[in-house]
């Protein structure tokens, strides 16, 4: 085998087909086409109403076992597999990825476009700021940020008159309400559109919010890992009155926003939710809301070009959406549905869309079938499900990476394949497992997988070179996932949304992770009465575990048995729409280690290339 160059030297060798020519390639037109330079472009949703009799293709979504801390190539399979429908199966297809943070790129992880012969190209428009949607979202996110610490000092520093006068100012002699005061008025049960004919009592309640600081659960975003943000004072310039405050960063990927732009179906959609976002309770236990505060007008208008997918393209010029990148603890992990949603009618019904759910198959694939699939209306046709030699022989009791072939460890760790395949099936839809294949691997190791696969109840189970060579290394993976696409699929939720918040966070505590039971700690259990209450016990519930196990613990491999899944807390995303039960600490945003991937990141100015992005 020859050796595989780094991924930007191979993504430099192969030159990228003008991106209006692969727009038109597809069948988009060129008014719903908007140019960012030669290889990147967004399309206008526009195109769903013209597509609207189209019937869909088939829909593919990218999953795996339990990883190593290095992941074992579902971007790359992603990539892989549409190579393979595309450019040699010759169907129509499409790959909807994530969009990178820009934070690990100059950090410990570097770029997430694939890998080897399987990526989005070019990687560096990819890994950096593709088309400054990551910077919308933290101009979005840090507006409501502010909107919020300006009003708690304005309301501490007015009586109820003066700030009613300034949030409703005269104008030619005139008090008016504006559309978004009207608004709230109407959640308040104010049913008045005069100004001038508001009681005192309705004053107070119309002017202030009363937010509780400590109830404050929005945080200021930044696209970088700066470790030094995870907690800070805020308002200490003397300005401020003394009106300090302890807050925090995360990482851009981790806002709300981010959740919200990958969820939503139409601009309409995406007014709403970013009106519906909770930011913080009153002192009388009111939730209050971006609405409340003023901003959802202004985030729309930050966010409405953000909302339009990103149009790229792979290796072998097969097309790709990058729209959304929600982080997959947190939120949800998977790429937009408005992006899927496009390209599953400009496939048409013999074609293919292959999305990626972030990490396992526990956590990703899970959060894509409850909360993405049930908010798109789409259904899938196939799970792919990503298995590789080392994590399964760490699944056996090896060490993280081992390259000496051992079938017995390897037979062991195959539980944990058996599980995420009985995961997948849970929900319905026929899985085939990719094994993708390194060259430590040996011909033994592959073919065993692929038979115990298929014992467990896989519709077929394949090895694949994609990273090595391309889409022709998974013609294979096509194939089968082509079959497997015609089999009889019989999808369904796993919990119905209407079951109070803990029965739904222990059936998928039970069902996917195999725990015997959940604990509720305290401020979780006040967090059930709180949503409950404030009328959100109905969303879905979105997992914020660890990847790298499928119990709570990261180092139990395998598959456990016999835990109680502990849920140290619950936080609601109201306005992307789920609630997210905390299981242990999540650190929202990474830091720097000593020698960051950016000592070697230069520009040529020479050439203008990037060099040093791997
Ligand atoms: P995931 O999406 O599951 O996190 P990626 O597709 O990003 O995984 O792959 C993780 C890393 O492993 C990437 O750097 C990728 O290039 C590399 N990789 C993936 N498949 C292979 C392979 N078969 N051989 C060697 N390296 C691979």
């Amino acid at each position: 085998q020859k050796p595989v160059p780094s991924d930007i030297v191979i993504s430099r060798s192969c030159v990228p087909k003008p991106i209006d020519r692969l727009a038109t390639e597809v069948g988009l037109l060129s008014d719903e086409v908007e140019l960012y330079g030669k290889t990147k472009a967004k399309v206008q949703l526009d195109i769903i109403s013209r597509l609207r009799a189209q019937p869909d293709g088939k829909y593919v979504v990218v999953t795996g076992i339990t990883p190593t801390p290095l992941g074992e190539g579902k971007s790359t399979t992603t990539i892989g597999l549409v190579q393979a429908l595309g450019a040699h199966m010759k169907l129509n297809v499409f790959a909807c990825v994530r969009q990178p943070s820009q934070g690990p790129t100059f950090g410990i992880k570097g770029g997430a476009a694939g890998g080897g012969y399987s990526q989005v190209i070019p990687m560096e428009e990819f890994n950096l700021h593709l088309t400054g949607d990551i910077h919308a979202i933290t101009a979005a996110n840090n507006l409501v940020a502010a909107a919020i610490d300006a009003r708690l000092f304005h309301e501490a520093t007015q009586t109820d008159k003066a700030l009613y006068n300034r949030l409703v100012p005269l104008s030619g002699g005139q008090r008016t309400f504006s559309p978004i005061q009207i608004n709230r008025l109407m959640r308040l049960g104010i049913e008045k559109t005069d100004p001038t004919t508001l009681t005192e009592e309705e004053i107070t309640r119309f002017a202030r919010l009363d937010m509780d600081p400590d109830s404050i659960t929005w945080h200021r975003v930044i696209d970088t890992n700066d470790r030094f943000l995870r907690k800070i004072t805020i308002g200490q310039s003397p300005t401020e009155k003394g009106h300090t405050r302890e807050a925090q960063f995360s990482i851009t990927v981790a806002s709300e926003i981010m959740a919200v732009l990958a969820l939503t179906s139409s601009l309409k959609d995406m007014r709403q939710r970013l009106a519906k976002m909770v930011v913080a309770t009153s002192r009388s236990g009111q939730p209050i809301t971006t609405e409340d505060l003023g901003v959802s007008g202004a985030l729309t208008v930050l966010m409405r070009d953000a909302i339009k997918p990103n149009l790229m393209q792979t290796l072998e010029g097969t097309p790709v959406f990058v729209h959304a990148g929600p982080f997959a603890n947190i939120a949800h992990g998977n790429s937009s549905v408005l992006a899927d949603k496009i390209a599953l009618k400009l496939v048409g019904p013999e074609g293919f869309v292959v999305t990626e759910a972030g990490f396992g198959a526990d956590i990703g694939m899970e959060k894509f079938f409850n909360i993405k699939c049930r908010y798109s209306g789409l259904r899938p046709h196939v799970v792919v499900l990503v298995a590789t030699v080392r994590a399964l022989k760490m699944h056996g009791g090896g060490p993280t990476v081992s390259d000496c072939t051992n079938l017995e460890l390897l037979e062991k760790g195959c539980s944990n394949m058996r599980k995420q395949v009985e995961n997948a099936r849970h929900f319905g839809v026929p899985v085939v497992v990719a094994v993708n294949a390194f060259k430590t691997d040996t011909e033994s190791e592959l073919d065993l997988i692929c038979t115990l696969a298929k014992e467990v109840g896989a519709f077929d189970a394949v090895r694949c070179s994609h990273w090595a060579e391309g889409g022709a290394g998974a013609v294979a993976l096509g194939q089968a996932v082509q079959r497997a696409s015609e089999a009889p699929s019989d999808f369904k939720f796993l919990y119905d949304v209407e079951l109070p918040i803990a029965d739904k966070i222990r059936i998928i505590a039970q069902k996917i992770y195999g725990a015997d039971d959940i604990e509720l700690l305290p401020d979780a259990q006040h967090k059930v009465e709180l949503y409950t209450k404030q009328g959100f016990g109905n969303l879905p519930i979105c997992m914020a575990k660890t990847h790298l196990s499928l119990s709570h613990e990261a180092d139990k491999k395998g598959v456990p048995t016999g835990f109680v899944l502990p849920i140290r807390d619950i936080r609601a995303s109201v306005g992307a729409g789920f609630l997210y039960p905390l299981v242990g600490t999540m650190p929202t945003i990474p830091g720097l280690p000593t020698r960051p991937c950016f000592y070697d990141i230069d520009l040529d100015p020479e050439t203008e290339q990037v060099n040093g992005l791997f």
